[in-house]
């Protein structure tokens, strides 16, 4: 093997790798979408395939059937040879739930990369369960499709891949390389699963890992927390004529969203650059692409979006201020969790995308939200704000989620804050090209 692809692989593994054999994909990285959860399992399936010689996994289990990962387990199908048997464990009853049935919630692989080159490209461009920008139930039904055709074409032995649904009581040691559960083993019909009776069992797996993504969402102060990827109805003009005050707790790109979903009239996340721009948006993404080069990726770029309000962001400005909402009034929180932020100016750094962070500052500039930095319990009911409309988006408390599942958690701590600090796991494409087999390949 060549010298430098030997040294790629290894520090992708090392990256990876959560104690011996056992991996975790991406769960406590930045920038957590769906492509750069695939990019990372490419690139983890690869590694782990080029260095075969040192760790020949015959055994591998796939804790997690969302798309993270289905697209290792699918890449892990076609790069083995058949005698490595895959399994997936999967907590609810089907594959890639999250995301199914969101018709209301868009999915592009890139546009959270923008303005850098590529990130309007509509396609994932991924040699592995690949899919276009829509919504995110479409996505799901993509992926869950090609998947489908990656077992046809490399699951065809009876015990290459089996999964296991609806789990309870499930526990992963990693120290011992063991899953005990009690879940439905299920059988495979096209892309679809049908299951037998729940059984329960301890299995022992040379390579176990984790693609869990990061938990289910936290809510907070007692408020309903309704799921990013449920269905609502926030984007809908009221059919009774009723204005409706909203607040939003959070500045993540999930609040961020659903602040311009309330504020903006007939707002689409596909659509919303080019309105905006018009023909200047390749121009605007040129001197955007500069300035943030200069100030860097990690910078606050309040000060820039200052500069730009008078003269790059003026056409933009007025389009968003001819389209606020008229039947809403929003609020947003953010004050974070620990209360820590004091300024608006402060939540324009890294923790969400540069366009979320345009969009929130035009729509501030032109009136369409007001903040609050008081807790919203108590915020709430005094301005009359029903339970019902105050959407807490907090994201996942990530490390309680993995403590749950697995039972030496204790002995992984140190690790565990290390790849938390680190964020090793880069959603760049690092894997051979052409390596990785699909299904449209020829196989010698
Ligand atoms: C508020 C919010 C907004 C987001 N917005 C976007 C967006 O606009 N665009 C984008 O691309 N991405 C977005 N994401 C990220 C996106 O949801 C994930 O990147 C994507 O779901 C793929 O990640 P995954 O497969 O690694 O994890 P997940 O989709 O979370 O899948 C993990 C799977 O593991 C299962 N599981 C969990 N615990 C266990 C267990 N103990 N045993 C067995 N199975 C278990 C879960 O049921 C689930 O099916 C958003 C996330 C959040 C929280």
């Amino acid at each position: 093997m060549n010298a430098d692809v030997d040294a790629r692989a290894s520090e992708i593994e090392a990256a990876y790798r959560l104690a011996d054999g056992c991996y975790l994909l991406g769960s406590l990285e930045r920038g957590v979408t769906v492509y750069n959860q695939q990019v990372r399992a490419h690139n983890l399936a690869w590694a782990l395939w080029e260095r075969r010689d040192r760790s020949p996994f015959k055994n591998i289990a796939v804790v997690g059937g969302g798309i993270g990962g289905l697209t290792i387990a699918a890449c892990l199908l076609s790069l083995f040879e058949a005698s490595t048997k895959v399994t997936i464990f999967e907590r609810l009853w089907d594959l890639s739930p999250i995301q199914q049935g969101a018709d209301g919630r868009w999915l592009h692989p890139r546009i959270y990369d923008w303005p850098y080159f590529g990130s309007r490209a509509p396609g994932a461009s991924l040699p592995v369960l690949n899919w276009s920008e829509g919504r995110a139930s479409d996505v799901a039904r993509t992926i869950l499709r090609e998947f489908g055709k990656f077992c046809d074409r490399f699951a065809t032995e009876n015990d290459r891949l089996s999964v296991y649904l609806g789990l309870r009581n499930f526990k992963i040691n990693v120290g011992h390389k063991t899953i005990d559960y009690v879940g439905a083993r299920a059988k495979r019909i096209g892309s679809f699963f049908d299951v037998d009776r729940p059984e329960g069992g301890t299995t022992k797996f040379d390579c176990i890992i984790l693609a869990t993504g990061f938990g289910l969402e936290s809510g907070a102060n007692g408020f309903p927390v309704i799921s990013y990827w449920r269905n609502e109805q926030l984007a809908q003009p009221s059919l009774d004529g009723t204005h409706r005050r909203y607040l939003i707790s959070g500045f993540g790109d999930g609040a961020l969203v659903d602040l311009c979903r309330l504020t903006v009239e007939r707002y689409r996340q596909d659509t919303i650059l080019y309105e905006l721009f018009g023909d200047e948006l390749e121009s605007m993404e040129e001197n955007f692409r500069d300035d943030l080069s200069k100030i860097g990726d990690d910078a606050n770029i309040y000060e820039l979006l200052t500069e730009y309000d008078q003269n790059r962001l003026a056409k933009a400005k007025q389009e968003v201020s001819n389209r606020i909402r008229k039947d809403t009034s929003v609020v947003l929180h953010i004050a974070g969790k620990d209360g820590k932020i004091t300024r608006f100016s402060e939540i324009f750094g890294r923790r969400s995308s540069v366009l979320n962070r345009v969009m929130t500052f035009l729509l501030y500039r032109c009136g369409a939200f007001s903040l609050s930095f008081e807790e919203p319990s108590e915020f709430a009911p005094k301005n009359g704000i029903e339970p019902g409309h105050v959407l807490c988006r907090y994201g996942a408390d990530t490390l309680r989620h993995l403590r749950d599942m697995i039972a030496d958690h204790t002995d992984l701590a140190t690790r565990l804050t290390q790849m938390e600090d680190s964020r090793k796991q880069v959603a760049k494409r690092l894997w051979r090209p052409g390596s990785i087999p699909n299904p449209g390949s020829r196989l010698d």
